[in-house]
């Protein structure tokens, strides 16, 4: 079989994007390249390198056992991380394609954009940003950027994934945003199909576990829109849920789309870098922009204030302190990989990443074995 040629590979994605993609999407021709210069692949842009790259991580494997709200014992049904960065994934390339952006890029980005959770979700970043705060502090956005630049091992001359200097801009975007005032339009649809994602969601998990009941979303101003295009109080209750959650995203999509739209014709010109300097915010309308915040904070205080599930984070966070407090202190427990960390980044900040690392099963044995049991040493999660 011939060797597909790397010079006409890159001249077939090239034209391929130049065909497709609108003027102010990221193009890949425009990349700034890597840290470290690799030779084009033979039949793979960039962007898909990356993906690719993510999706075949340690770290990106065990967001199958890092919750998003809910805990595995609570059942099987809701979403997981992995689940939710899916769908994430999945609403941002329609976006994407939609808007004729670069959607191998945002997919990437997507598929990035929660790897760094620790165990027990936002809890647990609670729990490390207290533990590390005289020592640096503790997000989950940064710890993204540590391990795809540090922590995964991939190849034999430098640590990390050796992503496009694209992918890992928009992933520090993200880890601090108010510093940031001009954003790609790739990361931008990352972060809207991100929130519309959890919300949708959140309300399909919230109503399946029993911690929310159809009566509570009356006068929902969001919900009220959705019972105006389908007749929810009409359907059967096993089809209402899934009918609820599908028409809460559509609307929230569609909107996006439309004033997004709207936003980029005046700018249909311009670069990629150009649209940045422009500081082009793509955005739902006012109006359903409103309404999602009222769904939000009924959230906030409706279901992530649950006391159901208050009692498993305060659960959860008592072990995992536990746990930071026992390695902390005897360091030496470390399993060989986090001890080469401690020798850069100090014992703290390496038991820090040993434990953001973990998935919520891994970090309950380790806590059994090594608070509970006293075993000598803890072991690798990679
Ligand atoms: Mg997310």
């Amino acid at each position: 079989m011939q060797q597909a040629d790397p010079s006409d590979s890159k001249a077939n994605w090239n034209q391929r994007e130049s065909v497709l993609l609108a003027r102010y999407a990221m193009h890949s021709c425009d990349s700034q390249g890597r840290e470290h210069p690799e030779h084009e692949h033979p039949y793979r842009g960039p962007f898909q390198r990356d993906r690719d790259r993510i999706l075949h991580s340690s770290a990106f494997r065990r967001l199958s056992g890092k919750m998003q709200v809910f805990t595995g014992d609570m059942g099987d049904y809701h979403r997981t991380r992995l689940t939710h960065t899916h769908e994430v994934a999945s609403l941002a390339r329609t976006i994407g394609r939609t808007l004729r952006l670069n959607e191998d890029l945002i997919e990437a980005m997507a598929l990035l954009h929660d790897i760094g959770h620790p165990p027990f979700g936002h809890c647990g970043e609670d729990v490390l940003s207290d533990c590390l705060k005289h020592h640096g502090g503790f997000s989950h956005n940064q710890f993204a950027m540590d391990l795809v630049t540090k922590i995964e091992q991939r190849y034999t001359d430098y640590p990390g994934l050796n992503l496009t200097h694209e992918v890992l801009s928009g992933q520090q975007f993200r880890s601090d945003k108010r510093n940031s005032e001009t954003q790609m339009l790739e990361i931008q649809v990352v972060d809207a199909a991100d929130s519309i994602a959890y919300d949708s969601h959140d309300v399909d998990d919230a109503l399946k576990l029993g911690l929310l009941e159809w009566r509570q979303l009356d006068g929902l101003e969001l919900v009220e829109r959705a019972k105006r295009s389908v007749p929810l109080d009409s359907i059967e209750e096993s089809l209402r849920r899934p009918l609820l959650v599908h028409t809460l995203l559509d609307l929230q999509m569609g909107d996006f789309l439309r004033h997004s739209s709207e936003l980029l014709q005046p700018v249909a010109g311009l670069t990629s870098q150009e649209v940045c300097q422009a500081c082009i915010k793509l955005q739902m309308s006012p109006g359903i922009e409103q309404e999602k915040r009222q769904l939000e904070r009924f959230l906030f205080e409706n279901v992530y204030r649950h006391e159901r599930l208050v009692e498993v984070r305060d659960k959860a966070a008592m072990r995992l302190r536990q746990l930071y407090k026992s390695l902390a202190g005897h360091p030496e427990r470390l399993p060989e990989r986090a001890r080469n960390w401690a020798r850069s980044w100090g014992d703290q900040r390496a038991v820090g990443a040993y434990l953001a690392g973990m998935t919520d099963r891994f970090c309950d044995e380790q806590y059994l074995l090594l608070v509970e049991m006293g075993r000598p040493c803890g072991v690798d999660w990679s």
